[in-house]
């Protein structure tokens, strides 16, 4: 499930194909240091704490594999440790 991991807002971030308990929010379009891309913040569905986000499009070709993706910072990671 875990592919890579990343350097998050908060440190050490993961990619992941799917997620399970989350609440995903509206799209929106944010400019990242690796081009922009259209996400939605993602949400405990338990306590509502903001877990990361989901990458819904990725405008530079490099980065189209994470279409479809979640980052996860923080929080579920912890569960799984
Ligand atoms: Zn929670």
């Amino acid at each position: 499930m875990m592919s890579r991991a990343f350097n998050g807002q908060h440190g050490r971030a993961y990619l992941f194909d799917g997620v399970v308990n989350v609440i995903e929010g509206e799209p929106n379009d944010r400019p990242m240091t690796t081009g922009k891309h259209t996400v939605r913040d993602i949400y405990c569905c338990r306590c509502g704490t903001t877990l990361g986000w989901k990458y819904d499009k990725a405008y530079e070709a490099s980065q189209k594999y994470k279409e479809g993706k979640y980052i996860l910072e923080r929080h579920l990671l912890v569960d799984v440790q």
